[in-house]
């Protein structure tokens, strides 16, 4: 009744060694092809790499947490199923995890059985088609409805600006050079000075109204959006 799943390729990102092993031989059995991440820096390595069919991701991890890692693969539009596993069974954790892009939810101790049919339903469903928010900080961009918030308040952009601010966004907190924006935003037919202009309207609608200053200048290289609050 519920087709094969021989291939389907699953992430566990466990830091507990016997679970995660556990796991991998209960999931093996079953079909699915399993590998192993026991920290979030590598999980997160792993899950953009790998192109897996579904990810289980514990949110206490050393390295990065689970909240962090479903954070990185969206902004970087990877929109790989992940089934989060948490101790805590708080309203306000889980709906943390499914805010940051998390697909389903698992409390500690969980019924393998249960666990065994929310990932055959993830993987049924495949990928959300939907293109995810992009978050840096308390800025969001919503790539299907071109909405841009900061802490919650509306902004309105041009298409050029909204091209430019995703392009910082999906790479937050990284020196982005003025090179590669006008590669991205501006499909190669762009000059540094029109970049910079961009760049003062920017910040007058994503950093000035709200006294931040997010939108640093690398000096000699480019851009830097902090996703720091
Ligand atoms: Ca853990």
């Amino acid at each position: 009744m519920w087709g094969t799943v021989d291939g389907v390729r699953v992430l566990v990102v466990e830091d507990e060694v016997r679970l995660a092993r556990a796991l991998q031989r209960g999931l093996r059995a079953e079909g699915f092809a399993v590998d192993l991440a026991h920290d979030g820096t590598d999980g997160l390595h792993q899950a953009r790499e790998g192109s897996y069919d579904v990810v289980v991701l514990d949110v206490m991890l050393p390295g990065l947490s689970g909240y962090r890692v479903v954070q990185a693969l969206r902004a970087d539009g990877i929109g790989v199923p992940v089934l989060m596993l948490s101790a805590k069974d708080g309203e306000h954790d889980q709906a943390d995890g499914l805010d940051l892009g998390a697909d389903d939810y698992l409390t500690k101790p969980f019924s393998y059985v249960v666990l065994l049919a929310r990932l055959r339903a993830l993987v049924r469903r495949g990928p959300a088609n939907r293109p995810s928010v992009v978050r840096a900080g308390d800025l969001a961009l919503d790539p299907a409805t071109r909405r841009v918030t900061r802490a919650d308040v509306e902004i309105t952009l041009t298409p050029r600006e909204h091209a430019l601010l995703e392009h910082l966004m999906r790479h937050a907190d990284e020196a982005v050079t003025k090179t590669s924006l006008i590669e991205h935003v501006w499909e190669g037919d762009g000059d540094p000075n029109v970049v910079e202009v961009y760049v003062g309207y920017l910040r007058r609608k994503i950093d000035v109204p709200f006294e931040r200053h997010s939108l640093e200048t690398v000096r000699g290289v480019g851009y830097r959006l902090s996703s720091e609050r």
